[in-house]
């Protein structure tokens, strides 16, 4: 809950860019940041050190996937989840509302809250907007996000109001139950597709006196001009002073528009999870290693990038561990991506503060557009 110091700082300003600081019990993030995603307390196949090390300020781990293994008890016993994962720096807790949308045909969602059955072993966990913020108070996670109900791309005004209201109801309800002491807390603007509706949902939430807003319930399959456009259309109802988390999105061009739109910090599985699959981000856009074009290529998979893989072997190298499907494959391109996009962050905040950063957004824009053109998106960018 707001305090008389305010979490967020807001240190400069380039158009709707914005340079600041977010300030949490493990840590102070600098602004724009990319998190990386650990949705079972793991950034997949990366140890806590080579995540920092790969430039990252804080990690994002899932609070419902966590409360079904190994359950909040076992994370207790051991003194909380930064002692459980080993991680010393800040961590945001995801509610669980995504997961009702993402795992539907295992969930019913009502006023009360969502009853979820395990995919693991088919056991029924309730969790009500206090329960879940209960969960991240005992996970002792730096930042509380509040139960959402996200309405699917494509849903009728009625359901998206209705799920609009209940996020709203959700807000209030997770106010009252967080405890003073316990970490930030921060509400999810949904209001759908309709900028109506959306400017309605962060003019609601901006009248809460929550730490921090994200937006949520967007990169789900709209239209890009059209997520731009709702983006902007939050940014706008919002004060300057509330940090502004976009959920779920991970490519250099979505980022770089999106942080042109007032967007303080983000996360997505991307990095991880394309890293399996043999795509690497490059600042010329996402290269697929598996492809026999890099057999005989046997230079760093990007110059100058200070990440294990760039430093210590070549593109002719990776291709072969995933050809032979070495583990090791993933953890160096694992290791890469989250490093290519902390070096990202970086710029954009050096940008940002040397009243640059159009020229810098048009610069990147260009080098993307020169590469080779490949679609990579993973099916799902949300943990
Ligand atoms: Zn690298």
């Amino acid at each position: 809950m707001m305090d008389s110091k305010a979490p967020y700082a807001l240190t400069a300003t380039d158009g709707a860019a914005r340079l600041g600081t977010l300030t949490t019990a493990h840590g102070t993030v600098p602004t724009p940041t990319f998190m990386a995603v650990g949705t079972h307390g793991a950034v997949r196949a990366c140890q806590p050190s080579e995540v920092e090390a790969a430039g990252v300020d804080i990690v994002l781990a899932n609070t419902y996937h966590l409360a079904c293994r190994p359950g909040i008890e076992h994370i207790e016993e051991v003194g909380g989840l930064h002692a459980f994962m080993g991680w010393e720096g800040p961590i945001l807790t995801d509610s669980g509302g995504y997961q009702a949308l993402s795992l539907s045909h295992l969930s019913t969602i009502s006023d009360e809250g969502i009853v979820f059955v395990s995919p693991y072993d088919g056991s029924k966990l309730f969790l009500s907007p206090e329960d879940a913020v209960q969960l991240q108070e005992r996970y002792g996670s730096d930042i509380i996000m509040c139960l959402d109900h996200p309405a699917l791309f494509g849903s009728s005004d009625a359901a998206i109001l209705a799920t609009m209201h209940r996020t709203h109801a959700w807000a209030a309800r997770s106010i009252a139950a967080h405890r003073s002491g316990t970490g930030l807390l921060f509400g999810i603007v949904q209001g759908g597709y309709a900028a109506a509706t959306r400017k309605e949902s962060a003019e609601a939430l901006a009248a809460l006196p929550f730490d921090g807003l994200a937006i949520g319930g967007l990169s789900v399959g709209e239209p890009h001009e059209l997520m731009i456009e709702l983006t902007r259309t939050v940014t706008d109802a919002i004060p300057a002073t509330t940090a502004r988390y976009f959920m779920g999105l991970g490519s250099d061009r979505e980022l770089l528009a999106l942080i042109a739109q007032g967007v303080d910090m983000f996360d997505c599985v991307a990095p991880t999870r394309l890293a399996r699959h043999g795509v690497a981000y490059t600042p010329h856009g996402t290269i697929t290693l598996k492809q026999a074009r890099f057999r005989t290529d046997h230079t760093p998979l990007v110059e100058g990038c200070p990440c294990p893989a760039c430093t210590t072997c070549t593109r002719s190298y990776l291709r072969h561990l995933f050809n032979v499907q070495d583990i090791l494959a993933h953890r160096l391109v694992s290791l890469h991506n989250l490093t290519h996009l902390a070096r990202l962050m970086a710029d954009v905040r050096t940008a940002i503060g040397e009243h640059r950063f159009a020229s810098f957004h048009a610069e990147r824009i260009a080098m993307l557009d020169e590469g080779t053109p490949e679609r990579a998106v993973p099916e799902a960018t949300h943990a």
